[in-house]
């Protein structure tokens, strides 16, 4: 299980990998993986997110989509509190 960090997005600043933020897509919250070739997919549309964090099934940032083939469970830290 990697624990990934919160970070807050600004426009103004470049994201940074293996953190994750919260943001609106199309007017919905929506939480976004920073992965750490710099894809920012937008995980809670695709995947399940309890309340603690834990992230499932597993991340997989998929080389035939152009990814790093990253692949891991991860949880998100702080994501009850952010
Ligand atoms: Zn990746």
């Amino acid at each position: 299980m990697l624990p990934i960090s919160h970070h807050t997005y600004r426009h103004d600043e470049p994201t940074v990998p293996l953190t994750w933020y919260r943001a609106k897509l199309d007017g919905v919250p929506t939480v976004y993986l920073v992965c750490k070739c710099g894809r920012r997919p937008p995980l809670s549309t695709s995947h399940d997110i309890a309340d603690d964090g834990t992230v499932t099934p597993s991340v997989w940032c998929h080389p035939d989509d152009g990814g790093c083939s990253f692949h891991e469970m991860i949880k998100l830290e702080g994501y009850a509190a952010v």
